[in-house]
């Protein structure tokens, strides 16, 4: 099986470094408010990486965590911690916010079908492992103290920046003006803060009452759950030049070698091309759109039709035709179900299947190898039993009973022809990729352009 590893930008062949257990840490949310459907994303990525690992043959030791203490509104170590902000602003206390978020998470992976990773554990159950992790880095002569807390020096790593390819010089180069002027480094970043009184969330460390910085919380936590080496670390592509990059020089810091082995990241989920947010009013959450009659496994359909390294544009004409297919698919599996027509090529389809998913969890094209298979013509129970046990890779649920619903693929041509005259071509190909996973080509003929089903 191969994954594309982000630290040296190919596939790799992957094999686990211990027997046949796959070792992940994935990076939790930040429970300060309601996760959007761009997090969720990432955790798909996650449940269809430890799906396809475990339809391999893999056995999982997956830790998450659950930041609820350190991540600042900025990533320059400054402003307020969110937890902090989200307290003030409910007028709640900060483990009040971090429980309340923490279970609405929980309902939103239970209800896309994300399975959970066998150890789940908080921040801030943490804390004596990241101090004794700051501490051996002190210890390695890689930190520095500073009025408001205790710091990583990055030019004492020789590898920073190997992750993203940014190179110091470029990083101090493009650094906006200093806010901190103690740094030695504009890259340099907080492994503890110092805690003026006010601040509700603070332990007692060496280096006086204080909190953890947020990059420290998964080095200490992957070292205590999974050990010095593991084999896989995923998160979104955010956290690659920053929270993912510092990661690697506080464990290389300490370890004196690599923790990780392949680093994995999800692209983003955009809306109308560019990023979520609140200010625009276009940060939906699941219940958001449930409520507007969206079901979870909708969206998780709509997400399953893009490779989990593509940019994937939210619309809500994709979400529609997503809803279509998906019923679509469900009633093309139904009439398998109990039937005998004879049939002989399902070892083609299951190669073809097995191919896809474990060359870097190829989803969309294992998708629309089941939608071929689904549609064929011969109906036979071996395909129903089948397409089941692929069910198990994409998690949707697809023994459920539906009628098919008419698709109108002239709209769908004409939108994608509309598209392409606006010189929106992601869109025009999201278009086209929406009709190939329904198991249909789009054909330009002198009278325009038509849909044939494939094969
Ligand atoms: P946070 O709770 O902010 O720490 O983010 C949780 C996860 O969601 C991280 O892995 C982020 O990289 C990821 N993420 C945030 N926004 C998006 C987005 N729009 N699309 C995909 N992943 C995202
Ligand atoms: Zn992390």
């Amino acid at each position: 099986m191969k994954l594309y590893n982000t630290l040296s930008r190919t596939k790799e062949e992957f094999t686990p470094l211990e027997g046949n257990t796959v070792k992940i840490y994935t990076c939790g949310p930040t429970v300060y408010n309601y996760a959007q459907i761009g997090n969720m994303r990432a955790y798909l990525f996650m449940d269809l990486l430890r799906r396809v690992l475990k339809y391999n043959g893999y056995s999982l030791k997956h830790m998450m965590n659950i930041t609820d203490v350190g991540h600042l509104v900025s990533d320059e170590d400054e402003g307020e911690d969110k937890m902090a902000k989200s307290a003030r602003l409910e007028q709640k206390s900060p483990w009040e916010i971090a429980e309340f978020y923490t279970e609405a998470f929980m309902h939103d992976i239970e209800a896309l079908n994300i399975s959970r990773p066998e150890i789940i554990s908080k921040a801030t159950d943490n804390i004596p492992e990241m101090i004794d992790f700051v501490l051996g880095l002190e210890k390695n002569g890689y930190t520095y103290e500073i009025d408001d807390g205790i710091y990583f020096d990055v030019q004492k790593f020789e590898g920073y920046g190997k992750l993203s390819r940014n190179k110091l010089d470029d990083l101090q180069a493009g650094a906006r003006v200093e806010v901190n002027d103690q740094k030695r480094h504009p890259a340099d970043f907080a492994l503890w803060k110092k805690a003026p009184k006010e601040h509700i969330m603070q332990w007692e460390s060496p280096w006086g009452m204080g909190y953890p910085g947020w990059h420290i919380e998964c080095s200490a936590m992957g070292l205590k759950f999974l050990g010095e080496e593991f084999d896989i670390h995923t998160g979104g592509v955010d956290h690659i030049p920053i929270h993912h990059e510092n990661e690697i020089a506080q464990s290389e810091g300490l370890l004196g070698h690599p923790a990780v082995r392949c680093w994995m990241h999800n692209e983003f989920l955009l809306v109308d091309g560019g990023k979520m947010s609140k200010s625009l009013g276009n940060n939906y959450t699941l219940t958001q759109l449930s409520e507007m009659g969206y079901e979870p496994d909708v969206y998780r359909y709509f997400c399953l039709n893009a490779h989990y390294r593509q940019k994937l544009n939210f619309t809500f004409e994709g979400m529609n035709s997503s809803k279509t297919a998906l019923k679509n698919l469900r009633a093309a599996v139904q009439k398998h179900k109990g039937a005998s027509d004879e049939f002989n090529d399902l070892e083609k389809f299951r190669n073809d299947f097995n191919e896809a998913v474990s060359d870097d969890l190829n989803i969309p094209k294992a998708l629309g190898i089941i939608w071929t298979l689904a549609k064929n013509d011969a109906k036979n129970n071996e395909i129903y039993d089948f397409i089941l046990k692929c069910d198990e890779v994409f998690g949707l649920n697809l023994d459920k009973e539906e009628a098919v619903v008419e698709i109108d693929f002239q709209e769908l041509i004409d939108a994608r022809t509309l598209a392409k005259k606006n010189k929106n071509f992601a869109e025009a190909d999201r278009i086209r990729n929406e009709i190939v996973a329904m198991g249909y080509q789009l054909l330009d003929t002198f009278e325009g352009t038509i849909c044939k089903p494939i094969g």
